[in-house]
């Protein structure tokens, strides 16, 4: 999670910001904002300065999964004050939005709202801004790779093969924006019965490995279907902040971004 030292001229990154990293998926509910809310996390706890930016516009997820509801101050009517959960500075369009309206927006209007949540934001002195994208290959996506200098994505996805299928998009999406791409994360990888011990693989197992195998890409590690990491997020407090299994986990995936 390096970063640009300074910002290029008509970039939509804040200077106090060292590096954005996006985290994206093709396919929709495959974990993409429970891996962003718990690395933000895990990054934190690992002494980072880390601001998470809910960009997914259609379905925003972080104000539930870091429990936080208040609408953001901007008491001069240009800035706005982001909130705090965790350790990490946070802002979601979901925040901005009547959460029972559906957001139809055009482009130029998505362009605008990703602009304002970035650089009008009071982000202050940040190591990583994580921004958790929408699923697959839009102007969500586009503007914030051809605007916001991004280090690099971090591609999430199930290892099912329709899952896999999108992020294959996804990635030839990155990286024809020439933005690198960090590494994979296979998320829900396998279940283990907590009553029995049994392991099953309900959708496949070692398919994103082998796909950033065959990619020549990272392989950042793999997480599994755990009823207390989705309980976590539901409740406002991600696994991550916790010191059980799963947030041992997030502490490994967030040193290996940190090395
Ligand atoms: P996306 O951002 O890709 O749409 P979410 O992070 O919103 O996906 O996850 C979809 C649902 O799956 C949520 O209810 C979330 O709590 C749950 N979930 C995500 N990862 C796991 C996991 N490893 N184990 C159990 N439930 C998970």
């Amino acid at each position: 999670i390096g970063g640009h030292p300074k910002p290029q001229e008509g970039s939509m990154k804040p200077a106090s910001v060292k590096s954005i990293v996006a985290v994206g998926s093709g396919k929709g509910g495959v974990g993409k904002s429970t891996v962003s809310s718990n690395l933000a996390v895990a990054l934190a706890r690992a002494g980072k300065k880390v601001g998470l930016l809910d960009a997914d516009i259609y379905g925003p997820s972080q104000p539930r999964m870091m429990g936080v509801s208040k609408r953001p101050a901007s008491p001069d009517g240009k800035t706005i004050e982001p909130l705090h959960a965790h350790g990490v500075t946070l802002m979601s369009i979901g925040l901005m939005l009547d959460p029972a309206k559906a957001v139809v927006w055009r482009g130029p209007m998505l362009m605008g709202a990703l602009q304002q949540m970035i650089s009008q934001v009071q982000w202050g002195e940040l190591d990583v801004l994580i921004v958790d994208l929408p699923p697959g290959t839009g102007d969500v996506q586009l503007t914030l790779c051809q605007k916001a200098e991004p280090s690099g994505a971090i591609i999430v996805s199930t290892p099912q093969d329709v899952a896999l299928l999108d992020a294959r998009k996804a990635m030839d999406m990155f990286s024809t924006l020439k933005t690198p791409i960090l590494g994979m994360i296979e998320n829900m990888s396998t279940y283990v019965c907590p009553e029995c011990g049994h392991e099953a693989q309900i959708f496949g197992h070692g398919g994103v490995k082998a796909e950033a195998e065959k990619m020549g890409l990272p392989f950042l590690g793999s997480l599994p279907i755990d009823l207390d990491t989705r309980m976590a997020g539901d409740s406002g407090t991600p696994i991550a902040a916790g010191d059980g299994p799963a947030a041992a986990a997030y502490a490994a995936l967030a040193q290996r971004l940190i090395d």
